[in-house]
C-alpha cells in the first residue's frame, strides 16, 4: 500500500513507522520551518496528574504500549530516547495531603502512588514544601531526538519532503475528482464528483497527522479543533544534577546534557504560536521563586499542543473519502497515548479493525 503522511511530527513519525514496519511505502511531507509540539514538549509521562491526583484515560494500557515501541525506536535508530525518571511533587498544604491519602487508599491507584519518595538533591537546590508525593511509572521520552532520527531514515531514503502541503493537490494524489470547494464547511469532498479509476492514483492511502495546523485542512476543518499554546524555558544551573522530575507550580525536568526543561504555561487563546514576553516573565518569576541554586535561563520556546474540545483523541477516516484519515488530538499527553492510538490506526487501517468509539471521528457529524 502507498500512503502520504502530511506532518510528521510525533503522530506521524509513529503511525508511519508501524505502516512501513507492516510493509507500506510510506512517504512524507512536512514543512520544518513551522514549530512542532513535539520539538518543544518535554514528553512527560506521567500516569497521576492534576490538582486532584487523577489516573490518566487508559493508562493501564497505554504505558507497556509506549514503553515497548519507544524502546523498539531506540533500538531501530540507535538513539536513546527513553528515559526512566522518577517524579516528586509538592503537596502545598493539608487539603492536598488528604487528597493524595484519599487516592493512595484506593487499589487502582496504590501502584502509581508513592507517599514517601525520596527528593535526592530537591530539597538542597529548592525552596520548602509542605510535603513531598511521588508517581512512580513516569518517565522522559525525548520526542525531537525521536522526530529527528526517524525524519533522517526517511529523507535518507528519499521519501521525506520538506515543504508546505498544498490542499488543492489532495483530490488529484488520491485519483479523485476535484472536490466542490466548499470543503471548510463540512461539505463531502466525494459529492458530486465521481472518482478515477483506483489505479490512477500516486497514492492508495493519506493520511492527516498536522498537530494543531489541522484547523487549516478544509477537508476536515469540521473537528472541534482546539489549541493550547506553551512557552517553556531552558536553564542551566551550577548545581549537581537533581536525577529526578520536580513538579511544583512548574515542571523541572532534567535533560540528557544537565540543562533543565522548565514549564510549561496553558493559553486557549493565542494570537501565534511565537514566544511570548509575558509568559517568558510568568516563567522567570516562578523560577525565581522556586530554584535556591544559581542559574542561568538559556533559551525560549513555545508550540501549540494539539487539543480538541472533548479532550480526546481524532482518528479515523473522513465520512465521504475513506481513503483519507486522520490522525490528531494528542492534546498535553501526546507521549503516552501517541503509541498506543498509532497501533489501533494502524490496526483500522491494514486489517479494519474497529477503532475504539471514543476516539473515532464518527462521533462528529460533518
Ligand atoms: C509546551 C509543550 C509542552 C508539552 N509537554 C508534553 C509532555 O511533557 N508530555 C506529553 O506527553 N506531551 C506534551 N506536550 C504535547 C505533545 O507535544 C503533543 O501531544 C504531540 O507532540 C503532538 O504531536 P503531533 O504530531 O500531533 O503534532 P506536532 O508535533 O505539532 O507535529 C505536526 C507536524 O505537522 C506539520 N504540518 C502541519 N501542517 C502542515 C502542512 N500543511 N504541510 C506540511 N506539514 C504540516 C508541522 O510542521 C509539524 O511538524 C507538550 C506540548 C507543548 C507545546
Amino acid at each position: 500500500m502507498k500512503i502520504l503522511i502530511i506532518g510528521q511530527g510525533l503522530a506521524g513519525t509513529l503511525l508511519g513507522y508501524r505502516l512501513e514496519r507492516a510493509g507500506c511505502h510510506v512517504d512524507y511531507v512536512d514543512a520544518p520551518e513551522q514549530t512542532a509540539a513535539s520539538d518543544v514538549a518535554a514528553g512527560i509521562i506521567n500516569p497521576i496528574t492534576g490538582r486532584r491526583f487523577v489516573k490518566s484515560w487508559r493508562i493501564d494500557e497505554l504505558l507497556p504500549a509506549a514503553r515497548d515501541l519507544y524502546q523498539e525506536l531506540e533500538r531501530t535508530y540507535g538513539v536513546k530516547i527513553w528515559y526512566d525518571l522518577p517524579l516528586v511533587r509538592s503537596l502545598f498544604n493539608r487539603g492536598d495531603r488528604n487528597d493524595w491519602e484519599v487516592r493512595s487508599a484506593d487499589p487502582g491507584y496504590a501502584e502509581y502512588l508513592d507517599d514517601h519518595p525520596d527528593p535526592g538533591r530537591i530539597p538542597e537546590q529548592t525552596v520548602p514544601v509542605f510535603a513531598y508525593a511521588g508517581v512512580r511509572h513516569t518517565a522522559r521520552v525525548d520526542l525531537a531526538t525521536l522526530v529527528a532520527a526517524h525524519r533522517s531514515a526517511s529523507s535518507g531514503a528519499g521519501r521525506f519532503r520538506a515543504q508546505a502541503f498544498d490542499y488543492a493537490t489532495l483530490p488529484a494524489l488520491l485519483g479523485k475528482q476535484p472536490a466542490d470547494g466548499a470543503l471548510n464547511a463540512g461539505a463531502r469532498p466525494g459529492e458530486g464528483a465521481g472518482a478515477a479509476p483506483a489505479s490512477a492514483a500516486p497514492y492508495d492511502r493519506i493520511i492527516c497527522c498536522e498537530g494543531w495546523r489541522a484547523r487549516f485542512n478544509p477537508y476536515f476543518a469540521y473537528l472541534p479543533h482546539g489549541g493550547m499554546k506553551g512557552d517553556v524555558l531552558l536553564v542551566r544551573t551550577t548545581a549537581p544534577p537533581l536525577e529526578r522530575m520536580f513538579k511544583h507550580r512548574i515542571f523541572l525536568v532534567p535533560q540528557s546534557d544537565g540543562t533543565y526543561w522548565v514549564g510549561a504555561t496553558s493559553d486557549n487563546r493565542f494570537a501565534d504560536d511565537a514566544p511570548s514576553p509575558a509568559n517568558y516573565q510568568f516563567l522567570s518569576d516562578r523560577l525565581e521563586e522556586l530554584l535556591t541554586v544559581p542559574y542561568t535561563i538559556i533559551g525560549h520556546r513555545a508550540a501549540v499542543r494539539p487539543t480538541v474540545r472533548d479532550r480526546r483523541l481524532l482518528l479515523g477516516s473522513h465520512p465521504s473519502w475513506p481513503e483519507l484519515l486522520i490522525f490528531n488530538g494528542l492534546g498535553t499527553k501526546g507521549a503516552s497515548l501517541a503509541p498506543l492510538a498509532s497501533r489501533w490506526l494502524a490496526d483500522y487501517l491494514l486489517a479494519g479493525a474497529p477503532l475504539p468509539a471514543e476516539v473515532d471521528i464518527q462521533r462528529f457529524a460533518p
